[in-house]
């Protein structure tokens, strides 16, 4: 029988908020053992909460990227259940009355446009943090209450790849908002996979398995495989599939039982008697929706239209905002969509890879670039010059505030187009090779770029391609 994996997930994205969503704590990353804290996030009896506006504002607009309907009454629920890293014994969540719910998110894969539907997604608080070493644990509270946005999918992705390609875009649009830093190994960007298998054909579901805190794409996709090979095993075999939740073990490459999965009920949850119903007006929607960048995929077909670019170099323009802000600098003023795209995924990804940079620190700016391909569009200096001119911007023989035209002027790189000059260079070169010059007559054509690598080098690269092609096939033949 064939089996087909059912996956959804619910990620768990730490909003970038200044301070913690129910205290004014500071909510950064790395700050001392338990530095972070105060009577409210660690669960001090009578403490009271006082809801952060910053949060609200923050889910909206993601609520709004999600496409989602973003709902006026919001209620925060009480869930309960024991932890060590949660002092006041219970979590402080929203449950029946969400901020976010039915939005999609769509995305390429390999060409085709999947969409993955959101079913909500709703503002939390998190939990401490415990550590345990040998005989005794710690628990560190700096983590506790800080914003997160649970954004649960549809079960509509079908295998490991789709969740991946899912979860890449969904942290893209997040960093494109700058509503999340997207950070999976400091916890900032957190997600669950919940598998099932069906028979191929049958349309109920089968039971799920929810896999627990998984932090990196290829584990997410790892342990999905894992976990639909142990399933499909289990059912081949006669036995049933128990709801459970397990974790993922990236040493073994296989999930372990972690508990029975707890019913919402088990949590009894409850309306928080010490926060107020939220009322989010319409006004206030708008006004979010107002701040709402493009988007990655509405990016991406833009700059296919626009620039002329294939899918391809598009897909890669538009993996970060910066990428793509920085591409359109250069298209902006030199106006050859192509010729950007390619030495940006080329040259410059080079460097910026072999240098450990990212694109905020480029060592050569859009402006060069740009600069680089004009010349070489108008001739002024040819393909090979500009690819050394860039060489020395970016090892540092220049810097980036240093125009091209002011590079080219002052070594004197400008590309010869003098017919004359480059004549007297192609006779002195086949004066010099009278053997390959006999070769290339009888048919042997591949010799040709051997002339022209010559001619080149003797023109130290500034010769004219264009010239030296035509008039040393002229010269060759016999035609001039
Ligand atoms: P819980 O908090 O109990 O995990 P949620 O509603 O937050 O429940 O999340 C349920 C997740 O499980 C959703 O992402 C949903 O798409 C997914 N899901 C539900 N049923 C199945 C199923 N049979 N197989 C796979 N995924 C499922
Ligand atoms: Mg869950
Ligand atoms: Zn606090």
């Amino acid at each position: 029988m064939d089996f087909e994996p059912v996956i959804g997930l619910e990620v768990h994205a730490q909003l970038l908020a200044k301070s913690k969503i129910f205290c004014p704590c500071s909510s950064a990353f790395g700050a001392g053992d338990n530095d972070n804290t105060c009577a409210v996030c660690t669960g001090m009896p009578g403490a009271l909460p006082v809801l952060n506006k910053e949060v609200v504002e923050l889910s909206i607009l993601t609520g709004l990227a999600l496409k989602c309907e973003i709902r006026e009454n919001n209620v925060f629920s009480r869930k309960n259940y024991f932890y060590p890293d949660l002092p006041k014994g219970y979590q402080i969540s929203q449950y029946d009355e969400p901020i976010c719910v039915k939005g999609k998110v769509a995305f390429l894969v390999e060409g085709v446009e999947t969409t993955v539907g959101i079913t909500r997604a709703h503002m939390e608080e998190d939990a401490g943090k415990s550590t345990h070493h040998g005989n005794f644990s710690l628990v560190n509270l700096n983590r506790s209450s800080v914003p997160l946005l649970e954004i649960v999918s549809e079960p509509d992705l079908r295998n490991s790849k789709q969740a991946g390609e899912y979860l890449r875009n969904l942290r893209t649009i997040l960093l494109y908002l700058g509503v999340c830093d997207g950070n999976m190994e400091e916890g900032s960007l957190r997600c669950d996979a919940n598998v099932s298998v069906r028979p191929v054909g049958q349309k109920e579901f089968g039971t799920r398995v929810e896999l627990k805190n998984i932090n990196s794409f290829r584990f997410v996709e790892k342990a999905i495989d894992f976990e639909v090979g142990r399933q499909i095993d289990l059912i081949e075999h006669g036995q049933k599939i128990t709801q459970e939740t397990r974790l993922y073990d990236p040493d073994k490459n296989r999930t372990v039982s972690m508990r029975l999965k707890e019913e919402a009920h088990d949590y009894r949850y409850f309306p928080d008697p010490d926060l107020l119903p939220l009322k989010i007006d319409r006004l206030w929607v708008e006004r979010v929706k107002t701040k709402l960048p493009e988007l990655p995929l509405e990016k991406l077909r833009r700059f296919i239209n626009q620039y002329q670019i294939p899918e391809y170099d598009a897909q890669i323009l538009t993996q970060t905002r910066e990428l793509s802000e920085f591409y359109e600098n250069i298209v902006k003023k030199c106006v050859n969509g192509k010729a950007a795209s390619n030495w940006v995924m080329g040259d410059l990804m080079r460097i910026l890879n072999d240098q450990k940079k990212d694109i905020s620190n480029s060592p050569v700016s859009a402006d060069q670039i740009a600069d680089l391909i004009k010349n070489i569009d108008g001739n002024q200096i040819s393909g090979k010059i500009a690819k050394s001119i860039f060489e020395d911007i970016a090892t540092g023989k220049y810097s980036r505030e240093m125009s091209v035209g002011e590079i080219i002027k002052t070594n004197n790189l400008v590309q010869v187009t003098d017919t004359m000059a480059i004549e007297a260079t192609i006779d002195k070169i086949i004066a010099a090779n009278l053997a390959q010059v006999e070769q290339f007559r009888s048919g042997k054509d591949k010799i040709f770029g051997f002339f022209v690598g010559q001619v080149m080098k003797e023109m130290k690269g500034q010769g004219s391609p264009q010239i030296i092609n035509d008039l040393l096939k002229k010269k060759l033949k016999g035609e001039a």
